[in-house]
């Protein structure tokens, strides 16, 4: 059945003109049918500069929409419309320019994780691969940081700029169970704990680094150790496992994401075949989120 789907999916990516992207903490087998895995600013990038007429974008609806933001000239496609992400839906635009009023002199550097209406009203947007590069490129002392409050105090603390942090977080990191990773790092006294800086700061006091995935991937090469325990949404270890076959790997912290496991191959397979669910924005707040979003991408983590 999953061959069956597997070779429908790859007949209609050919027919439709399209490309799959897929976030690293998509299930197994959407990773392994993308034709790209990656985090948020790879995938963003990717969806910048595709030549493919069709974007489909497995993962959640910020994703999809910051792929929109980029490529308005493509169709892009969310198999699973709602795939959403209840740390972008923790801020709205009333309450954002409220914070804004109390300090006029700051810019707003929104995690990418958001709505796009917040979008249109902030300066940069970042992921957490770049999230202290574009703080410290930002032309101002006062930055707001929203929505996520453990990556806005993990930046803050690298930072010697004045950052007021909302009071948001990611559900699925921010309950990360600190009891399941000491209990690994005792099973695993070689291991080495790397944490995603969505998880709480008392995390990062257990975990030998704080990154974002992409740079999960990129200390992994760099390393020489064998064993890793991954405190980021399960997802990661299917991709980490799958990059370097002669590590191992287990997770750390039970963090389950249940928005990045809505996409299947046959909702895939549906929304090629017809086309839809399109992801559509208001043309007045795509284009005001453009120059936030642009920056993003514009600044290397
Ligand atoms: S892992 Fe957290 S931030 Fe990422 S999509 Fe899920 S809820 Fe949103």
């Amino acid at each position: 059945m999953q061959n069956k789907q597997i070779s429908e999916i790859r007949n209609l990516k050919d027919e439709q003109d399209a490309v799959i992207l897929a976030h690293s903490y998509q299930p197994p087998e959407i990773q392994d049918i993308a034709d790209h895995v990656g985090d948020s600013l790879e995938l963003s990038r990717i969806a910048a500069s595709t030549e493919s007429s069709v974007i489909v974008f497995c993962g959640v609806k910020f994703m999809a929409e910051t792929a929109h933001i980029l490529s308005p000239e493509k169709t892009v496609l969310l198999p699973e419309p709602d795939a959403g992400c209840p740390l972008a839906d923790c801020i709205e635009v009333p309450a954002l320019k409220s914070m804004q009023e109390l300090y006029p002199d700051a810019l707003t550097v929104l995690y990418v994780n958001s709505p796009a209406d917040v979008k249109a009203e902030s300066y940069a947007c970042c992921t957490s691969a770049n999230a202290l590069a574009v703080v410290e490129s930002a032309p101002s002392d006062e930055i707001i940081f929203a929505p996520d409050r453990n990556l806005g105090t993990f930046i803050s603390r690298q930072s010697d700029k004045t950052i007021h942090i909302w009071n948001g977080a990611c559900r699925s990191h921010a309950i990360a169970d600190l009891q399941d990773m000491k209990a690994r790092m005792e099973e695993w006294p070689d291991a080495e704990l790397l944490v995603h800086p969505e998880t709480p700061p008392a995390a990062w006091e257990l975990a030998h680094a704080v990154l974002g995935t992409g740079g999960m991937i990129r200390y992994v090469g760099e390393s020489s150790v064998e064993r890793f325990i991954i405190g980021t949404e399960e997802g990661m270890v299917y991709r980490l496992r799958k990059l370097y076959p002669d590590r191992v790997f287990t997770t750390g912290g039970n963090i389950y994401c249940i928005n990045m496991k809505k996409i299947t191959l046959q909702k895939i397979s549906d929304s090629l075949r017809e086309l839809k669910p399109v992801i559509e924005l208001d043309p007045r707040t795509r284009e005001k989120a453009f120059a936030a979003v642009a920056r993003m991408t514009e600044v290397t983590g």
